[in-house]
C-alpha cells in the first residue's frame, strides 16, 4: 500500500468505528475518498488541518421524536431527522425524506452527498438533509397533514433562510412542503419564504422547481452524449421509478425525441416499446397517487411486470431515478450486454459499488448523482433567489438557467476529470470538483 492509500485507509477506518450500522453511510464516503486519493497525491495541503476528517463528520445531527394522532385516534410516534453536514458553502441546503427505510445512516449518506452536489451547483448552499421513517403510503390527507405540523413543530427552532433550508425528497411534495410551512409560518409568525424550497406558486414557489431534478438529469446526459458524438434523438431510454424524478425525466428525453423503454415502482416494471403517455402517467401518479399497474390498464402497448428487472431491458441510456442501490452488479451486467453506452443518476447512490466498477471497466460513460441530480437543488438555489429579491421569474428564464447550470456541471466534471489525468471519468471529476471548493473554504475558514 502507498503512503495516500494508507492515509486514507485511516481515514476511513475512523468513519468505519464512530459510525457502526449505516452502511449506506460507509459507502457514500468510501466513493468519495477514492477519488480524493489523487487530489492528496498532488496537494497534500488537503489533508492538513484535520480537513478529511472534519468533512465526514457532520456539523449538527439532530434527532427528534414525532407523535401524531392517526385517523383512529391511536398515537403514533415516528423519529425525525436533520443532519447539518456542512456550512462552508452557505446556509445548509436539502431536502427532507418521509420513507420507512429512513435511519441516521441514510439521512447521513444523503446529507454528504448532498455537500459535494451543493457544491458543483456552483451557488452558495451547504450539505444538510433530514426526514422521518414515516410511510406516508396508504395515509390520509389529514393524517399527512398532522405528520407534517408535528414534524415541523420540532424543526422549526433548527433551520431557517440563513440557517438551513430544506426542501423535498423522497415522499416529500408540494403538498407535504405546504403543511410544514404553514406550521412553520404560524410558529415564527413571520412570511419567511425563504425557510423552505419546493413551495407552491403563488406563495414563493419557483416555476420549474417541480420539473428540476428529471430535466436536470436529461440536461447533464445530452451533455454528456453530445461531448461523446451522440444524441438523444432517437436514443432508447430506460428510466426506473415513476415519482417526481422520473416523470420529468421521461418527460424531457422523449421532448429531445428519445423514446422510452420502461419506468417503474415499488410494486414492478413497465414495459413501454412505443413509448410513455406522460399525461397519463402524471394523472395516475400525481392526481390519483395510483400504482403503475393503473397505467397498464388505460393504455395500449404497455406491458406490467412483477418479476424479472428493469436493467434486462435494451437501451442506449439507462437513468436510475428511483433510490439508492436500486441497480446492482448483475443489473450493470445485463445493461452492459444489451449494449448500453450512458448512465446517469437522477436518484441518490442508484448504483452500487460493483456495478459501478462493472460500468468503468467496460468505459460506459457514468454520471454520478451529484452531478446528474443536482438541477433540483440548483433550483431550490434559484427559489431561494427569488425569494431574497422578492420576485419569480418565467418558466423560461429559469429553465435557461438551469440547463446552463448543469451544462456547467458536465464540464467542470469533465474538465476537472482530464486535468487529473482520468478523461471520461465524470465520478472522479464531479468528486474532486466537488470536493476541491468546499476543503478550500473549510481552509480558508480555519478548524471549526
Ligand atoms: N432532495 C433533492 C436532492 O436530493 C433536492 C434538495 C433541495 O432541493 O434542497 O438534491
Amino acid at each position: 500500500m502507498s503512503t495516500i492509500d494508507q492515509e486514507v485507509a485511516g481515514y476511513y477506518d475512523k468513519v468505519l468505528k464512530r459510525n457502526a450500522g449505516e452502511p449506506e453511510f460507509h459507502q457514500a464516503v468510501a466513493e468519495v475518498l477514492e477519488s480524493l486519493k489523487i487530489v492528496l497525491q498532488k496537494d497534500p495541503h488537503y489533508a492538513d488541518y484535520g480537513l478529511i476528517e472534519r468533512l465526514c463528520e457532520p456539523e449538527r445531527q439532530i434527532i427528534f421524536r414525532v407523535p401524531w394522532i392517526d385517523d383512529d385516534n391511536n398515537v403514533r410516534v415516528n423519529r425525525g431527522f436533520r443532519v447539518q453536514f456542512n456550512s462552508a458553502l452557505g446556509p445548509y441546503k436539502g431536502g427532507l425524506r418521509f420513507h420507512p427505510s429512513v435511519n441516521l445512516g441514510i439521512i447521513k449518506f444523503l446529507g454528504f452527498e448532498q455537500i459535494f452536489k451543493n457544491s458543483l451547483t456552483g451557488l452558495p448552499i451547504g450539505g444538510g438533509k433530514g426526514g422521518s421513517d414515516f410511510d406516508p403510503k396508504g395515509r390520509s390527507e389529514a393524517e399527512i397533514m398532522r405528520f407534517c405540523q408535528s414534524f415541523m413543530t420540532e424543526l422549526w427552532r433548527y433551520i431557517g433562510e440563513y440557517r438551513d433550508v430544506p426542501a423535498g425528497d423522497i415522499g416529500v411534495g408540494g403538498r407535504e412542503v405546504g403543511y410544514m410551512f404553514g406550521q412553520y409560518r404560524r410558529l415564527v409568525n413571520q412570511h419567511e419564504s425563504g425557510v423552505l424550497t419546493g413551495k407552491g406558486l403563488t406563495w414563493g414557489g419557483s416555476l420549474v422547481r417541480k420539473e428540476a431534478t428529471g430535466y436536470g438529469t436529461v440536461y447533464f446526459t445530452d451533455e454528456m452524449m453530445r461531448a461523446n458524438g451522440d444524441s438523444l434523438d432517437g436514443a432508447k431510454v430506460i428510466v426506473s421509478g415513476s415519482g417526481n424524478v422520473a416523470t420529468y425525466a421521461m418527460q424531457k428525453a422523449q421532448e429531445l425525441g428519445a423514446t422510452v423503454v420502461g419506468f417503474s415502482d415499488s410494486s414492478g416494471w413497465v414495459e413501454t416499446p412505443n413509448g410513455v403517455d406522460i399525461e397519463l402517467l402524471r394523472d395516475v401518479k400525481e392526481n390519483r397517487r395510483g400504482r403503475v399497474s393503473e397505467y397498464v390498464e388505460e393504455t395500449t402497448g404497455a406491458t406490467f411486470h412483477k418479476d424479472g428487472s428493469i436493467w434486462d431491458l435494451s437501451a442506449d441510456v439507462a437513468l436510475p431515478c428511483a433510490t439508492q442501490n436500486e441497480l446492482n452488479g448483475d443489473h450493470a451486467k445485463a445493461l452492459v450486454d444489451n449494449g448500453v453506452k450512458y448512465v446517469a443518476e437522477g436518484a441518490n447512490m442508484p448504483s452500487t459499488h460493483e456495478a459501478i466498477e462493472l460500468f468503468r471497466a467496460k468505459k460506459i460513460c457514468f454520471g454520478p448523482g451529484k452531478a446528474a441530480n443536482a438541477g433540483g437543488v440548483a433550483t431550490s438555489a434559484l427559489e431561494m433567489q427569488q425569494n431574497a429579491s422578492r420576485d419569480s421569474w418565467s418558466f423560461d428564464y429559469t429553465d435557461n438557467r438551469l440547463r446552463g447550470i448543469m451544462s456547467n456541471i458536465f464540464n467542470i466534471a469533465a474538465n476537472t476529470a482530464e486535468e487529473y489525468d482520468r478523461a471520461g471519468d465524470y465520478i472522479i471529476g464531479a468528486n474532486i470538483a466537488g470536493f476541491k471548493k468546499v476543503a478550500d473554504a473549510m481552509l480558508a475558514q480555519g478548524v471549526i
